[in-house]
C-alpha cells in the first residue's frame, strides 16, 4: 500500500448537523452510512435520463443496474444514495443533469504516463508499413532518463487533466522507461505524487547497459532497484514477451515483488502467444494485460481465475495489430477491463470513451459490456471495489455525458461527450 492510502480512506463520524429529514431519507434508501470526509455538504444530481450504477439489484438487474429517471446524492467524498428520482432525499444542493447520462467515473487500470520525449517519427514510418517492436522503447528511456523532475512532472500532470476532461477519475501508471535504480524509483515517486495505483515496470525491457547480459540485469531488478521502488509501489509488473522477458525470468521478478509486499499484474500475450497469461493465473495477478494472442488454455485459466483481462485496443488501433477477442473471453466467463495502456510509442490516446468505441466496433463487446470493463472492470483490475460503480459507499466519482445514454459513448465516436466530472465528490470539470 502506498502512503496516503490509509489516511484518505479513513472517515470521520456523521456530520451531527446533517438535516432530520435528510438523514431519515437516506435510512430509508439503499444501504449504508456514508463514510466521508472533509465537506459534508450534501448535492443531489436529479434529472438523470439514464445512470449506470454497477449494481445489478438496482433499476433494469442488467450487470450495468441501469436506472431510468435517476437521482445520486454525494456527501462529502462518497456516495450516499442511488435511486429513482422521484424518491430522492432533501439536500443542501441541487444540480440538475437535464436529461443527461450519468456513469460512474472512468478506471483506467494501465497507462505509462511517466515518460519524456515523443515518438512521431516512429509512429508515421509504422503507418507506413513497418512493423512494431518492442526495442522502440528504448527511444523513450533516453529521453526519459535525460529528462529533468520537472519536465516528468509536467507530462504526468498534462496527461492527467486531458484523461480527467475526457471522464477518467481513477488511473494506473508505471515506471518503466528509465531502467536504472535511480530512474525507476524517482519516476514511481513522480507517479505517486498523482494516485495510489502506482506499478514498479523495471522489467520493461531490459536496460541497453545490459543488452549481452539480461541475467545481470534481471538480479539488479530483483535486487537493489526493487529495494530502491518497493516503498513507492503497490504492484510488480514484467513485459512478458520475446524480445523483453521470457516466462522464467518474468515468474523471478513477480516473486521477488511479493516477497516484498506488491501485487502482480504482467503484460501478457500482447505480440505473440506465449507463458504470460498462466503465469498471471499461477501467481494470482490482479490483471493480465493485453491478453491478444490466447490458446484455449490461456482462456480458460483466465475464466477460472480472479485474474482479470485488461484489453488495451489503443494498443492494436496505433500499430495496426490483430484486434483481441473480447467475445471469445466475455463467453467464456473471464473478467474484462477496458483501458488506454496510453504511452508514447504503442498507443498515445489518454481517452476510454475511444477505447469503448474500439471494443464495440471491433472486439465484439456490447455498449453495455465496454461500458462495465472501461469502470467496474477497471475497478476489479486494481481490486478495488470503492470505484467503478455508483452505490452507497462508494466514492463519488462521476462523469456527465452530453447525451441521454451510455450507449452514445459507442454510437458518437470522436465526440468529446464528457460534459461534467465529478472526482472524490468535487465538481472538477
Ligand atoms: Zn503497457
Amino acid at each position: 500500500m502506498t502512503p496516503g492510502r490509509s489516511s484518505e480512506r479513513s472517515a470521520p463520524d456523521p456530520d451531527p448537523t446533517a438535516d432530520q429529514a435528510t438523514k431519515d431519507a437516506m435510512s430509508n434508501a439503499t444501504t449504508v452510512s456514508p463514510a466521508h470526509s472533509a465537506s459534508t455538504a450534501s448535492t443531489l444530481i436529479t434529472n438523470i435520463a439514464a445512470l449506470v450504477t454497477n449494481d445489478p439489484s438496482l433499476g433494469d438487474s442488467s450487470p450495468l443496474g441501469l436506472i431510468q429517471d435517476a437521482a445520486v446524492v454525494i456527501e462529502g467524498d462518497r456516495i450516499a444514495w442511488t435511486g429513482d428520482q422521484s424518491k430522492a432525499p432533501a439536500t443542501d444542493n441541487r444540480v440538475d443533469a437535464g436529461g443527461r447520462a450519468v456513469l460512474p467515473g472512468f478506471v483506467d487500470s494501465h497507462s505509462h504516463l511517466v515518460f519524456a520525449g515523443d515518438r512521431t517519427q516512429e509512429f508515421n514510418a509504422r503507418m507506413s508499413g513497418r512493423p512494431y517492436s518492442a526495442g522502440g522503447i528504448r527511444t523513450t528511456v533516453a529521453a526519459t532518463r535525460a529528462a529533468t523532475d520537472e519536465e516528468l512532472e509536467a507530462n504526468v500532470t498534462r496527461y492527467l487533466a486531458e484523461a480527467l476532461r475526457q471522464g477518467t477519475t481513477t488511473f494506473e501508471t508505471k515506471s518503466g522507461y528509465g531502467l536504472t535504480t535511480h530512474d525507476e524509483s524517482r519516476a514511481l515517486r513522480v507517479a505517486a505524487r498523482h494516485t495510489d495505483e502506482v506499478t514498479f515496470l523495471g522489467a520493461h525491457i531490459v536496460a541497453p547497459e545490459f543488452a549481452e547480459d539480461p541475467a545481470a540485469y534481471v538480479a539488479l531488478v530483483t535486487g537493489e532497484m526493487l529495494d530502491a521502488c518497493a516503498p513507492h509501489a503497490r504492484w510488480i509488473d514484467v513485459f512478458c514477451e520475446k524480445g523483453a522477458f521470457d516466462g522464467d525470468q518474468a515468474r523471478a521478478i513477480l516473486t521477488a515483488g511479493q516477497a516484498r509486499g506488491l501485487h502482480p499484474r504482467i503484460h501478457a500475450n500482447q505480440l505473440s502467444y506465449g507463458p504470460g497469461v498462466r503465469l498471471a493465473v499461477e501467481l494470482d495477478a490482479a490483471s493480465a494485460d493485453h491478453c491478444t494472442h490466447l490458446t484455449d488454455e490461456d482462456v480458460d485459466a483466465l475464466a477460472n481465475s480472479r485474474t482479470v483481462a485488461t484489453l488495451l485496443p489503443g494498443a492494436e488501433f496505433s500499430t495496426r495489430a490483430e484486434w483481441p477477442d473480447a467475445r471469445r473471453l466475455l463467453d467464456a466467463g473471464a473478467t474484462v477491463a477496458l483501458s488506454t495502456d496510453c504511452n508514447p510509442g504503442s498507443s498515445f490516446t489518454s481517452s476510454v470513451p475511444f477505447c469503448i468505441a474500439l471494443a464495440v466496433r471491433d472486439m465484439g463487446m456490447t455498449p453495455d459490456e465496454a461500458v462495465w470493463s472501461a469502470t467496474a472492470g477497471g475497478a476489479a483490475a486494481l481490486r478495488r471495489t470503492d470505484i467503478g460503480r455508483l452505490t452507497p459507499g462508494a466514492y463519488a466519482d462521476l462523469t456527465l455525458l452530453d447525451a441521454p445514454s451510455h450507449v452514445h459513448l459507442a454510437y458518437r465516436p470522436g465526440v468529446p461527450l464528457v460534459t461534467g466530472v465529478w472526482r472524490r465528490g468535487e465538481r472538477v470539470l
